[in-house]
C-alpha cells in the first residue's frame, strides 16, 4: 500500500541536502548559504569572494535548512522506509565532511532521545510497529545487523565475532537496546583510535521478512542506513603512516560509491560494485528495484567553503 507514494518519484535515486545550523559558540560566523528555494534549489557563495559571479546554484530533490527538525526529515523519507515491508530494498546514506551533521541526521545528537532521534531509530521503530499490525495478513520478522567498515575491513558492532550476525527484534525496547550496543561499540573504538568513528563507515541493516498467512507467499526487503566516513580531503603532505592509510581507504571507498551511483544514474549496463567493501556490502540496496537516498550534509561555515563545494560536486555528479 505504500507503493503508490513512491511510484511517482523520478528514477530510483533521490538526493536531499541538509544544512546544519551554526553551533552554540559560532554566533557571528559567515554562512555560505545565499538562499534556499521551495523546490530544492540551494545557492551558495563564498563570503571571501562576494559578488554575483561567486554564486553557485544546485538543485536537489529537497533542501532541509537549519529550521528542519528530525521529525520533518523523517516525515519526508518515511514512504521509502515503509516500502521495505512491501519487499523493496532501500539504502539511505549521509555524505559530507566531518562535522557536517551526518551522524546527527542518521542517529541523532549524543544520547538522543525521542524528539532528537535520527533516521536509524525512527526507521527501526517504525518498521517494528508496522510489523506488529494485527490487521495485516502478513507475519513479519525483523532482524538487525550493525557493522563498521574501517580500512576496508568489516567489523560487527553487535557481537565480538568476525561475521555480522542478525539480531531479531521482538519489542520496542529491543530496538533501543540494539542501537545502544552498536553505538557504544563504535564509541569505544573511537576514543581508542583518534576519532575513529569519523574515519569509518557505519552501516545498520534492517531485514524484514514477511509471510502471507493466507497464501504462504514470502516477501523480503532490507534497509541499509549508512553513516559514511568524513569526506574531507586529507593533505598528503601532512599525514603519514596510519592516517595516510585511513585517508586512502576512505577516498577509495567514497569514490567507489560515487562511481556505483553514477553508473546507476546513467542506467549503465556495468555497475562497478566490486571496487570497495562499502559497495559490496550495500550492493543489494543499490540498483535494480532498490531505492537509494542520499543526504548531502553541509557545514554552513564559510571556512568550510571549499570542502562544501567538493561535497556539492559529488552530489551533482550523481543527481
Ligand atoms: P558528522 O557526523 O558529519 O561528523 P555530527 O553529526 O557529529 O557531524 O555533527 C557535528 C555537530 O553538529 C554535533 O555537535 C551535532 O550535534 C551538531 N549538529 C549537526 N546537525 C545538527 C542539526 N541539524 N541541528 C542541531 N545540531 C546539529
Ligand atoms: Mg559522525
Amino acid at each position: 500500500k505504500f507503493f503508490n507514494e513512491i511510484q511517482d518519484l523520478k528514477g530510483n535515486i533521490r538526493v536531499y541536502c541538509r544544512v546544519r545550523p551554526f553551533l552554540p559558540g559560532q554566533a557571528g560566523k559567515n554562512t555560505i548559504v545565499e538562499s534556499v528555494g521551495e523546490n530544492g534549489e540551494l545557492t551558495i557563495a563564498n563570503p571571501s569572494k562576494p559578488g554575483k559571479d561567486a554564486q553557485r546554484s544546485f538543485r536537489f530533490n529537497k533542501v532541509f535548512d537549519l529550521a528542519a527538525t528530525q521529525a520533518n526529515v523523517y516525515a519526508d523519507i518515511q514512504p521509502f522506509v515503509r516500502s521495505v515491508v512491501d519487499g523493496y530494498n532501500v539504502c539511505i546514506f549521509a555524505y559530507g565532511q566531518t562535522g557536517s551533521g551526518k551522524t546527527y541526521t542518521m542517529i541523532g545528537p549524543n544520547r538522543a532521545s525521542g524528539e532528537d532521534w535520527g533516521v536509524n531509530y525512527r526507521a527501526l521503530s517504525d518498521l517494528f510497529k508496522i510489523s506488529q499490525n494485527r490487521k495485516s495478513s502478513f507475519l513479519y520478522e525483523i532482524g538487525v545487523q550493525m557493522v563498521e567498515i574501517y580500512n576496508e575491513q568489516v567489523r560487527d558492532l553487535l557481537a565480538a565475532v568476525p561475521d555480522a550476525i542478525m539480531h531479531t527484534v521482538t519489542s520496542t525496547s529491543d530496538v533501543l537496546d540494539i542501537m545502544d550496543i552498536g553505538l557504544n561499540n563504535r564509541a569505544v573504538s573511537s576514543t581508542a583510535m583518534n576519532e575513529r568513528s569519523s574515519r569509518s563507515h557505519s552501516i545498520v541493516t534492517i531485514h524484514v521478512r514477511g509471510k502471507d498467512l493466507k497464501t504462504g507467499a514470502l516477501l523480503y526487503g532490507n534497509l541499509h542506513l549508512v553513516d559514511l566516513a568524513g569526506s574531507e580531503r586529507v593533505d598528503r603532505s601532512e599525514v603519514t603512516g596510519m592516517e595516510l592509510k585511513e585517508a586512502q581507504h576512505i577516498n577509495k571507498s567514497l569514490a567507489a560509491l560515487g562511481d556505483v551511483i553514477f553508473a546507476l544514474s546513467q542506467k549503465s549496463s556495468h555497475v562497478p560494485y566490486r571496487n570497495s567493501k562499502l559497495t559490496q556490502v550495500l550492493q543489494s540496496s543499490l540498483g535494480g528495484q532498490a531505492k537509494t537516498l542520499m543526504f548531502v550534509q553541509l557545514n554552513p561555515d564559510a571556512t568550510s567553503y571549499s570542502e562544501s563545494m567538493s561535497t556539492l560536486k559529488f552530489a551533482e555528479r550523481v543527481s
